[in-house]
């Protein structure tokens, strides 16, 4: 087979992918390809043309799925020695690494990320597969005193074990698929769970081909299930099925509501990784050096449509219009382009109707009187695009200071104070409590104010640390749990405590 380049709409992809892009995808139910109820065409959201179709599917599909994975929990996944396991999702490590190609260049055509951010992202996946394999064998129980009541009439023991929850529901969205999916597969795996997994109808794409890694690797049918269709059919299905035992959802808020009324029915255990609306502060004594590069990225790194993004930006009077004019001057010269292009710094908008919502809210804002610094405008090309934006004059009652708007638009507000009590209230105006940074040289300060800053992620001098190993999720309406680290291998498995009268 050749090795060469295929062209691609002015650039070139590897053969593999091409190959992958050629042939329509199916449903991934009980280890085998299946058609669904329908189709879908996945799209470029740099040029607007259609990428490769994939079938989609409904309750029936779910049921078939979710009884799959059933049987799998019960038999040979649930018998499996944890070392045997363990060795599968190292081999399944692996094979990503082997095809990161694919994985990187899938992900950059079906969501529009730049090539940078998908080789981070497919390298990190492989890690976070690597790092749960490696901690299959420390899932460990303990052991504590037997109650005194049988205690007191015989020798006892009492000790605890972890245990798989059972079959899991994983829905994820579009703004970093494989990511979004590794970060729950793994730790759910390695758990010794079983999953159907439902990938946005936006980017099904490399979800998908990693299932056929699945397959690959080796591990036993119907312990990975894929169903894609849209979150009103298959997604609402696989939240509402009494037959799973955990839904652990990433998306909007407004989504994750309606995870947690279809889960009545069975009273399912839930994870919740929802929306943000992150503040960013930067004192008087910031390094601007530092800051106005790390401010800007923390706005517009994955073109802003990024569950972390630090949007509402809190500016000291002493250094902010020099923050604004350095923060301008980096979005006026980014480099919009399609994620092929190794020169490309942001990529476009996921859909048109995204693209719409988001310039919404920036012609909003010039009508609630913020001040356009930077950007504002959609660059003449096809595709999604959206210039990087910057306004100033901001204030709490604006929409762009309250709503996610999930786009390269910053929001600039001045603050006078030096009460650290003030400035977080600012930066607490909010109904979420994702993430967050604190921009100064004082490190005595930077860690009072972390410490009153309600968020699960605050980051100092930096934004947005996320890392395989770190616990990542959210305070308020941002979600329930954490996901990454041993807590969120800790999010799949139950304890049961035993005593035995000896
Ligand atoms: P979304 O809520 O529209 O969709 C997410 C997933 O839910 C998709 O697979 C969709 O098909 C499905 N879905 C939609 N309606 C459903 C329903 N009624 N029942 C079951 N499933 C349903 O979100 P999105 O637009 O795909 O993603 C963007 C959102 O995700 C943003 O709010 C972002 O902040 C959030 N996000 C959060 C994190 C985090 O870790 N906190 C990470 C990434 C993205």
């Amino acid at each position: 087979m050749s090795s060469a380049p295929v062209p691609f709409d002015g650039h070139a992809l590897s053969p593999q992918t091409a190959r992958f892009l050629a042939q329509p995808h199916p449903l991934l139910i009980d280890g085998r390809w299946v058609e669904g109820a329908g189709e879908m065409t996945s799209h470029d959201p740099a040029t607007g043309l259609p990428l490769t179709r994939f079938h989609i599917g409904g309750a029936a599909e779910v049921d078939r799925a979710v009884a799959a994975a059933r049987a799998a929990f019960n038999g040979p996944w649930g018998r499996m020695p944890a070392t045997d396991r363990a060795a599968l999702l190292f081999k399944l490590a692996r094979a990503m690494a082997a095809d990161a190609r694919l994985l990187t260049e899938l992900d950059i055509v079906d969501n529009g990320m730049p090539a940078f951010i998908a080789e981070l992202t497919t390298a990190n996946t492989v890690e976070m597969l690597d790092y749960y394999a490696g901690a299959v064998l420390r899932i460990e129980g303990t052991t504590t005193s037997p109650p005194r009541h049988i205690a007191a009439q015989a020798e006892a023991l009492t000790y605890t074990l972890r245990e798989p929850v059972g079959v899991i529901g994983q829905i994820v969205p579009w703004n970093v698929p494989l990511s979004t999916a590794i970060l729950k597969l793994a730790p759910a795996l390695a758990a010794g769970c079983t999953v159907v997994i439902k990938p946005s109808e936006e980017t099904p794409l490399s979800v998908l081909a990693l299932g056929q890694m699945v397959l690959d690797a080796g591990l036993p049918p119907g312990v990975v299930n894929i169903v894609n269709g849209l979150g009103a059919d298959a997604g609402a299905a696989l939240a509402n099925h009494p037959g799973v035992d955990k839904i652990s959802f990433t998306g909007s808020t407004a989504t994750g509501r309606r995870i947690v009324a279809a889960s009545l029915g069975n009273l399912k255990k839930i994870s919740l990784e929802l929306g943000g609306k992150s503040p960013v502060v930067v004192m008087p004594d910031a390094d601007l050096a530092l800051a106005i590069p790390g401010v800007a990225m923390a706005t517009f790194f994955l073109q802003g449509q990024n569950c972390m993004a630090g949007t509402r930006i809190f500016a000291h009077a002493a250094i902010h219009d020099e923050l604004v004019a350095g923060v301008s001057a980096f979005a006026d010269v980014m480099v919009l382009g399609h994620g092929l292009d190794a020169a490309s710094q942001q990529g476009p908008m996921i859909s048109a109707q995204h693209h719409a919502k988001v310039r919404g809210y920036i012609d909003g804002a010039q009508a609630e009187g913020a001040v356009l610094a930077a950007g504002g405008s959609s660059p003449d090309r096809p595709g999604h695009f959206i210039r990087p934006t910057v306004f100033t004059g901001c204030h709490r009652d604006m929409a762009i200071m309250r709503d996610e708007i999930f786009g390269p638009v910053m929001a600039v507000q001045r603050f006078e104070s030096s009460d650290l009590d003030t400035i977080a209230a600012l930066a607490n105006d909010t109904p979420f409590g994702l993430s967050g940074s604190v921009w100064t040289r004082d490190l005595s300060t930077a860690h009072r104010l972390v410490k009153r800053i309600r968020a699960g992620q605050v980051s100092i001098n930096c934004h947005g640390a996320v890392g395989t190993n770190i616990p990542f999720g959210g305070y308020g309406q941002s979600g329930w749990g954490r996901e990454f680290g041993q807590e969120g291998l800790d999010a799949y498995l139950e304890t049961k405590a035993v005593t035995a009268r000896l």
